[in-house]
């Protein structure tokens, strides 16, 4: 190694070091907006180059007060794992090491890492041994691959090829999906032909799972080729679809079921929660997150597909100057959509085998138990209302639960700016079942009990400051006589099926 390339390694490690070690004492939301720091930083492509150390040192100078704070230990906002600092130092060498996870030529090591973290998947979330799997960069691309396997299989078996005709003029094929399904469903069906806007929508209940009844009730009306979405674990509640009756159903209809377990999967490998999941092994494809709850950095994602021909045929790219396919190894991107690829295997290696099932377990309950404190706490504080039942790691807040309906809204934002802008925790908000909510998904490795204290004090005090503000200053009107529903409830003679 040249004398320039070690020390540029050093600086980034030693950057990266100083990052880490301050990241949980300084303000949990950027400093900067990306537009303040577009105006900040020279725009002009320059001419001339630079020195290698020269150039990160500008890089880190400028990107710095423009980074979040998601590996940070009071991140709660969407649903983001921490990029554990294992899983980090194995994603430096992988840099390093520049392998191309292609196939098992261009990297042997990186494609037996991957072959490995398949096996151990499969076992450590119990699903089919011989289910093939596909390392992609996030849930998205896994319900995108999971959705592609499943579109040629019911169409090949009413004698439809798709991956060699496409779908002019193919069977049409009925795709049923929650109401509360994740985004990223309906844009893997957009991609892949399917209509974002022609699926059916199955109601759901007050905690976003589909109502077993409402699904019977479409899917029995329907006949030929027919793909179902389920998920475990919905983005704001955490509920878990129920299994056994769509399962059920579904093969009657020989559908197709596509699970997106983006977060709620993991839920498998934790003893005291893989009761949610009951019923889901039964289904033809899976999708998971290893930049979520394995704490593997971004761009981790898992595709797990029963039928391996299938999933097979909808992604392998082969040609003669490629190894070719009989080829006893496995090639990873036969099983992705991509074909060279970041040798993902290796940080996810690390964290299977630096937490092994047991620690995979424990940091998944913890993460549970830290829901349901912050749930308790917070529920105990009037004005406060938690929206959803608390099974999993997220919980659903509003703010001004007990005045009406828009002054909760506007209550339930002017909170979370100020929690954002005091800097304890990082919150985010969004539109649950016509509400404004805040979420709170507690999912990172580095998050401790007293962050967990810290952060539901400092909610609490957003809170209260905001209400005495709305109380003196008349900012909000006061409560009409009508109280608002809590929830949205349910009832069985209004649902609409
Ligand atoms: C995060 C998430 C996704 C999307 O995953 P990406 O990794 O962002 O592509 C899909 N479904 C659910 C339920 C999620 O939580």
């Amino acid at each position: 190694m040249s004398e320039a390339t070690d020390i540029l390694f050093r600086q980034a490690c030693e950057q990266a070091v100083a990052f880490r070690r301050t990241l949980g004492a300084r303000p949990q939301h950027p400093e900067r907006s990306c537009r303040e720091l577009l105006a900040c930083i020279e725009q002009s492509f320059p001419a001339t180059g630079c020195s290698a150390q020269e150039v990160l040192e500008e890089l880190s100078t400028w990107a710095s007060p423009g980074l979040h704070t998601t590996a940070g230990p009071r991140f709660f906002a969407w649903v983001a794992g921490a990029s554990h600092p294992l899983s980090v130092a194995a994603d430096f060498m992988t840099s390093a090491w520049g392998q191309n996870a292609g196939n098992h030529v261009a990297s042997p090591a990186a494609a037996a890492a991957e072959s490995l973290c398949a096996s151990w998947l499969l076992d450590l979330l119990d699903l089919p041994r011989t289910a093939s799997v596909g390392f992609v960069t996030g849930a998205t691309m896994a319900n995108f691959t999971g959705l592609a396997a499943a579109r040629g299989h019911v169409l090949r078996r009413v004698g439809w090829d798709v991956e060699a005709e496409g779908l002019f003029g193919a069977p049409p094929i009925s795709v049923l999906v929650g109401e509360d399904a994740h985004t990223s469903i309906l844009a893997a069906l957009r991609m892949l032909g399917l209509g974002q806007d022609r699926v059916h929508r199955i109601a759901t209940d007050a905690e976003g799972a589909m109502l077993p009844f409402a699904f019977a009730h479409t899917a029995r009306s329907l006949d030929g080729p027919m793909i179902v979405a389920c998920q475990a674990g919905q983005l704001n509640s955490g509920a878990f679809d129920p299994f056994p009756q769509i399962l059920e159903i579904a093969r009657d209809k020989q559908a197709w079921v596509h699970v997106d377990g983006a977060f709620g999967l993991w839920a498998r490998a934790c003893p005291t929660r893989n009761e949610l999941t009951e019923g889901l092994e039964l289904a033809d494809s899976w999708s998971t997150d290893a930049h979520k709850w394995l704490q593997v950095p971004f761009e981790s994602g898992i595709v797990i597909v029963r039928h391996a021909e299938a999933h097979q045929r909808a992604m392998a790219t082969t040609a003669s100057y490629l190894p070719p396919c009989e080829d006893k190894e496995r090639d990873p991107s036969h099983f992705v959509p991509e074909l060279s690829r970041r040798a993902r295997g290796f940080a996810l290696w690390a964290m299977l085998r630096h937490l092994g099932r047991d620690g995979i377990a424990t940091m998944v309950e913890r993460h549970c138990r830290f829901s349901q404190q912050m749930a308790m706490a917070l529920s105990d504080e009037p004005g406060i209302a938690i929206l959803n039942r608390v099974v999993l790691n997220q919980v659903i807040v509003r703010f001004g639960a007990d005045r009406e309906p828009v002054t909760g809204d506007r209550l339930t934002d002017l909170t979370i700016a100020r929690i954002v802008s005091q800097g304890i925790c990082y919150v985010g908000g969004a539109e649950w079942h016509g509400r404004r909510v805040m979420r709170l998904s507690v999912i990172s490795c580095a998050t401790e009990e007293q962050d967990v204290k810290l952060s539901t004090n400092a909610i609490l005090s957003a809170w209260r400051s905001v209400r005495e503000d709305a109380a003196e200053n008349g900012a909000v009107a006061d409560p009409p006589p009508e109280p608002e529903a809590k929830m949205r409830s349910y009832d069985p003679e209004e649902v609409n099926i």
